[in-house]
């Protein structure tokens, strides 16, 4: 606070030459701090009151993040190589979320404005959080070499998979391997299904991806869940009516639907699937039923926390480290949603961060029929949210709505919803349906969905390593992808290719792996 006024810093900058230019903006003055001459190692080190007084007013130009930051931010840049640009800021974030002390890094090269993602870590009152930075990292080239593991390994003697994270993407790979009869053991540091695989939405569609590098593998998948649901429905698939609609302030002109659950304001313009193209499972029943039948064919589970994977001398994966102890494998598997971005310490991986959302889950009994609504829904002060609301078979009817970039915690337990979040869904869903405001609510949560540089998922060999594969990053998508994703992980790691699915759009060599340099945390843990 600057004058009693709360204030917001926003920071951007950029590097030409040999000068740094870092824009602040403190309540509504713009400064740019222009430091020239690259000679020196460390440039200039400061707090936020300094800077106030440190430059004059300059326009917003390369304004790239926004923050509100404490009085007491450190600020500290300075020139790591003559190539590299580092600044790194030391404070406190005050955000809806409380106060987090933080740090924030990034690092560019010299020349350029662009920059790309990567990560450190916080701690706030003993949770430690992940943080974005950022770096220069540049591609890898793509290895061609690596043969790939297969399941029978070359002395004749049958493969074990290791699959680091027990959420539907680890649980499904499992399940896939083991209907192939090769040995795979998911490791899962909390529970199987703890975090957004327990407590997303379960919403399936078949053509929602077309006309985007997705489509193969959600047109799979969506067939896949209509299949396994054949065998064994008890994870609460089925299919269902989809609508979209509007809610909130000024929806209150007739729309062409009447869902006799919701309530008057509620607006329903449009049908955006049928019974034929999209369906539901319970995310969590779906994920542990998976992980079930991997185990009932041989697969095991092992409740462990993952701190590192362990290479030969050639640079292969030879297994990982659990709890302390070295496990051995054939092949890991990197599965762990938004903390894959960890195994960047391990392995050679591109970043990954994790997108907050919550959800409330309502005991509705029979009064709400198979009708999902997506749903714009503006609040009382004009804020805009995008709630969907999916009616289960078992009574329950489940809304997730209120993204925020809050920072990810190391320990998946550890996520818990934002303060206010929950207050303001409630409130959304009282507005929309008589049916949700008169519900008991069963649950209020919070998770994490995993999100990628370009937005696909990544899936394939890690590059480089021979034996590493990574699948993460499907975003919205994961309950919908995840059988696909499962399937042909399976023949990839079976077979050296996948079959079903050209993987070739997910490949994880598309994108820059982090840079060793920056894959340790600076800031504890
Ligand atoms: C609010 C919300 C609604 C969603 N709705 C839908 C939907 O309707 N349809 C859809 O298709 N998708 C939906 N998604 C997306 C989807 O649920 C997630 O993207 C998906 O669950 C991610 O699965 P995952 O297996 O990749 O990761 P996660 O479920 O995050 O699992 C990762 C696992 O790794 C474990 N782990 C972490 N660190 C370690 C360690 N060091 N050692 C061992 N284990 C570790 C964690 O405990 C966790 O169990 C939604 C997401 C959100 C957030």
């Amino acid at each position: 606070m600057i004058g009693g006024a709360s204030t917001t810093l926003v920071f951007g900058f950029s590097a030409i030459g040999s000068s740094l230019t870092i824009c602040l903006e403190m309540s509504g003055t713009v400064l740019k701090l222009t430091v020239a001459g690259a000679s020196k190692q460390l440039w200039f080190f400061f707090t936020r009151q300094d800077a106030a007084s440190a430059a004059g007013a300059a326009e917003t130009a390369d304004i790239a993040k926004q923050r509100p930051i404490d009085p007491q931010t450190l600020i500290c840049a300075y020139r790591s190589t003559p190539q590299v640009f580092e600044y790194c800021l030391i404070g406190n974030t005050k955000s809806t979320a409380g106060s987090c002390p933080w740090i924030w890094h990034r690092k560019f090269a010299a020349e350029a404005r662009d920059a790309v993602f990567t990560t450190t870590r916080a701690i706030d009152r003993g949770t430690e959080y992940i943080l974005p930075m950022e770096t220069g990292a540049s591609p890898p080239a793509r290895d061609q070499s690596s043969p790939g593991s297969y399941g029978q390994l070359t002395n004749g003697q049958a493969m074990h998979v290791l699959i680091c994270g027990g959420g539907v993407i680890g649980a499904s790979i499992a399940y896939f391997l083991s209907r192939r009869g090769i040995r795979a053991t998911v490791f899962e540091r909390t529970g199987v299904a703890c975090a957004a695989s327990g407590k997303s939405g379960g919403f399936l569609a078949l053509d929602w991806c077309d006309g985007t590098p997705l489509a193969a593998l959600a047109r799979r998948s969506f067939a896949l869940h209509a299949r396994l649901a054949e065998v064994d429905a008890d994870w609460g698939y089925r299919r269902l009516t989809t609508y979209g609609g509007f809610g909130g302030r000024r929806s209150r002109l007739g729309g062409a639907y009447n869902l006799d659950w919701l309530s008057a304001d509620a607006r329903v313009t449009r049908q955006l699937g049928s019974t034929e193209t999209t369906a539901q499972v319970h995310p969590a029943r779906f994920s542990e039923a998976m992980m079930r039948a991997a185990q009932a064919r041989g697969a095991a589970l092992r409740i462990g926390r993952i701190s590192d994977v362990v290479r030969r001398a050639d640079g292969a994966v030879a297994g990982i480290v659990v709890d302390g102890e070295t496990v051995a494998g054939d092949a890991v598997v990197v599965a762990m949603g938004p903390w894959s971005i960890l195994a960047a310490a391990w392995l050679p991986l591109p970043a990954v961060f994790g997108l907050k959302g919550h959800s409330l889950v309502f005991g509705t009994g029979a009064s709400v029929p198979a009708q999902a609504l997506f749903c714009e829904y503006r609040e009382a002060n004009g804020a805009v949210e995008a709630p969907e609301l999916f009616p289960r078979p078992d009574g329950t009817t489940y809304v997730c709505a209120i993204s925020s970039e809050s920072p990810l915690p190391v320990d998946p337990a550890a996520v818990a919803p934002d303060p206010g979040a929950i207050e303001r869904l409630e409130a959304i869903c009282r507005e929309l349906s008589p049916a949700l405001a008169s519900a008991k609510i069963l649950a209020r949560q919070a998770c994490f969905r995993p999100i990628t540089p370009d937005g696909l998922p990544l899936i394939g060999r890690v590059p480089g390593v021979e034996g590493a594969y990574l699948a993460t990053g499907h975003s919205v998508w994961s309950m919908l992808n995840a059988p696909a994703t499962g399937e042909a992980m399976a023949e990839l790691i079976a077979d050296g290719t996948a079959r079903t699915v050209d993987l070739a759009p997910f490949d994880p060599a598309r994108l820059p792996s982090l840079d060793p340099a920056r894959r340790h945390s600076r800031a504890g843990g």
